[in-house]
Parts: C-alpha cells; structure tokens; sequence
C-alpha cells in the first residue's frame, strides 16, 4: 500500500517548484506564485482518476470524515451507522461532530453488511459511514439502495483503498461523499493530507469552505471574501499538495504492481486447504493494498500468526487483537474519553459503548488475518516470502 517506497525524482521536482517558484499557501498571493498552483492541480486530477465532479484536497484523511460529515448535514445528535473494525479515525469524526456513532456489523468483504446496517437503522439515523478496510470493498449496491429507501446519507471512507474501484467506478464516488487519505503510509501520501469527492455542489462548497473558516473563495482577494459558513482551518499546505500530486501519477503504476505481488502470494496461498480468503465484491476493482485471508478457528489463527512472525513473514496483522482497528480494544473510545466534556457526554440515551455486542464481527476478525502488499519486493523477494508463507503453514 505505502507510496513512499517509491518516492523519486518525480515528487522532489513538484517540491521544489514550490520553494523555488511558487508559494506555500494554497489560496491567493497571486503576484508571488507565478502561476503555481499545486492544490489545485491535485484536485482536478483527483477529479478526472475518480471520476467525481468535485475534489477538495485537505489536511488529512480524519479532515476528510470531520468535513464529509458536516457537508453533507450530519451534526448534532443524528445517528451514524459505523463498522467495529475501522481506523479509529471514523468515530472520532462523528463524536467531535456531536452525533451519535452506532455500531454494526461487518460480513465477510471485512466491510458493513447491508443486514448489519439494516438491523441498525433507527429514526435518527442521518448517515451511514461504510468503511472500504483494507485496499477491498463493501457489498455497495445493496448498501446504496438501502440509503436511498431510508433517505440516509452514504458516506465512503476509501481512506485503505485509493485507487480501487466498484464496477467501473472509483471507491468514494459512489456514496453522497467520499474520503480519502494521503498520510504518510497511505497507498499514495501527501506527508499529511486527504481530499473529499463528491458529484454533489453544496457538499463541494460546504467542504471547501468548512474547512478554510467559511471563506466563499471567490475572486482573488481574500479579505474581501465572503463567509457563508463557521469553519475551521483542515486546509493543505502547496508543498504537501506538490508531493501528493507527484504521488497521484504514479497511482495507476502503484495499484498495477499491488495487483501483480498479490496475485503472485494468493496463487500460492490457495493451495493451503485451510485458508479461505476475504470476500471480494468486485475482485477486478481490489486496490489490492493488502491480501487478507481467514482461518478456521481464533486459536489457530493465533498460532498462524505466531508462525508466520517466527518464519521471516512481515508485514502481517491480526486486527482483533490490534488496539488502533477492532472496537473491542478501544477502551477509550468506548468509554468516551475526553480532556474536556463533548456533545455526546450529554445526550443520555447514547449507546453504552462498554457493552457492544458484534458476534458476527467477532467471529471473523478473530479469525482474520491481512498482509500487507508491497510494491519494492522483487521476485525473488516474493519467491522467498511465498516459500517462508509455506513453512509457517507446515
Ligand atoms: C488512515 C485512515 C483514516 C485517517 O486518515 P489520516 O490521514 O491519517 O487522518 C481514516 N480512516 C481510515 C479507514 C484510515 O485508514
């Protein structure tokens, strides 16, 4: 998944245009930039590889969700669906904007199931936050059409799975709104950024300016802006646009050779009887970021784990037991944490977050375990790594 293993010449020359010609804020000063608009620049191409009519490039992939969820009208109180296994970004996202999250339950795709999400819908359901974990996707047809009966906004958290895509179009551009993130491991990486996609105007101009204090951005003279809208400061700086943009061409490079490595590892790994891997919707769509696989039972997925350690296989995660992605081992969030009291703290007939319950999400994140591809081996790197793969299995 991580871009940086192929950072080059490419990404210093957008940098340095920066230092040299241009300026390093992202709005106005246009005598001094000469002409130099590196956020901009990401964004229409963002737009044209996505397939989105609207991109806005922001400073990280959490912005991405804070932003998403206030553009689109998701606030106070309102109920937003999420999956246990997540970054914990996605519920920080929704709390900070005083709603309400509600877990349900993941299926096989390691994403929300359309059943998960339907046993959780309660009238004060506003939005649904599908999370497209791990380089794959959600079952999107049915959850779309679920939205749609309910009128609840379908938010994607494509923040794993850059580049990927649902019969013929770019995850994030399905849903009302789509997030992506460009931290420093991502599939492609800005240093520190993110972007929101949208088909929709008043989520792309509610975006735009949420996240520059409510500035209109029109005409070129920013004192005499407008502000429609409150805010607050998730702008990008022109130099981690710049790196993003160097990064952004080489994306279609980058998911091709994550294709080739996991094919190469699956194709081997299917001859291990014991091992069934995670359910794909749209395989020709997988970003391929990572090969996830399952075992038949907690136990042995535990010592699978222990052996592929033991047998030189890096790069591999057991999420269930991982305390940045699986809802039962975030004791802070679910026991709301806070230095300061936030909106949820008041609402009294919020979730018990202590006492969740997924059975379902359980039983295969206990059993489930994903391995990062990367795009530096070489074949004789997987040659070796599909041998050690063997050996942790024997
Ligand atoms: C990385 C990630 C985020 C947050 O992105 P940042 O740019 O690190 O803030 C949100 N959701 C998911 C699923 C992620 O993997």
């Amino acid at each position: 998944m991580p871009g940086f293993e192929i950072f080059g010449e490419e990404e210093k020359k957008e940098i340095a245009d920066v230092m040299d010609n241009g300026f390093i804020f992202r709005y106005n000063f246009d005598p001094v930039r000469n002409g130099r608009w590196k956020a901009k620049e990401m964004e229409a191409l963002l737009c044209e590889k996505m397939g989105a009519k609207h991109a806005h490039l922001l400073s990280s992939g959490t912005a991405a969700l804070q932003t998403a969820l206030a553009a689109a009208g998701v606030g106070a109180g309102d109920e937003v669906i999420v999956p246990p296994f997540t970054f914990v970004a996605s519920i920080e996202a929704i709390i900070m904007a005083g709603a309400v999250p509600v877990f349900a339950e993941i299926d096989e795709t390691l994403c929300l199931s359309p059943e998960g999400i339907e046993a959780a819908i309660t009238p004060k359901t506003k939005a649904v936050n599908v999370v497209h974990m791990c380089g794959s996707m959600a079952k999107l047809d049915e959850i779309k059409a679920i939205c749609e009966k309910h009128s609840i906004v379908l938010l994607e958290d494509a923040c794993q799975a850059v580049g990927g895509s649902y019969k013929g179009q770019a995850l994030g551009s399905i849903g009302d709104v789509g997030c992506f993130s460009f931290d420093s491991v991502k599939t492609i990486t800005c240093g520190e950024g993110g972007a929101v996609i949208t088909n929709q105007e008043s989520i792309y101009k509610n975006s735009h300016m949420f996240t520059d204090h409510g500035h209109d951005h029109v005409g070129s003279d920013r004192g005499a802006e407008s502000h429609p809208i409150m805010g607050l400061n998730f702008r990008i700086s022109e130099l981690n646009a710049a790196l993003g943009l160097a990064q952004l061409r080489k994306l279609d490079d980058i998911i091709a050779t994550q294709r080739k490595n996991k094919t190469a590892i699956k194709e081997a790994m299917s001859s291990i009887e014991e091992v069934s891997f995670r359910e794909i919707p749209d395989p020709e769509g997988d970003s391929a970021g990572f090969l996830t696989f399952m075992l038949s039972s907690e136990e042995r997925t535990v010592e699978v784990n222990k052996k592929l350690a033991e047998n030189g296989v890096d790069g591999c995660f057991y999420w269930y037991i991982n305390n940045w992605h699986y809802l039962k081992n975030w004791q802070h969030i679910q026991n709301l944490e806070s230095p300061a009291r936030l909106p949820i703290h008041l609402i009294e007939d919020r979730p018990d977050y202590t006492k969740v319950e997924v059975p379902k999400s359980d039983d295969i994140m206990s059993r489930t375990i994903s391995m990062l591809i990367k795009l530096s081996w070489t074949e004789e790197e997987i040659a070796q790594r599909i041998e050690n793969i063997k050996r942790a299995f024997s």
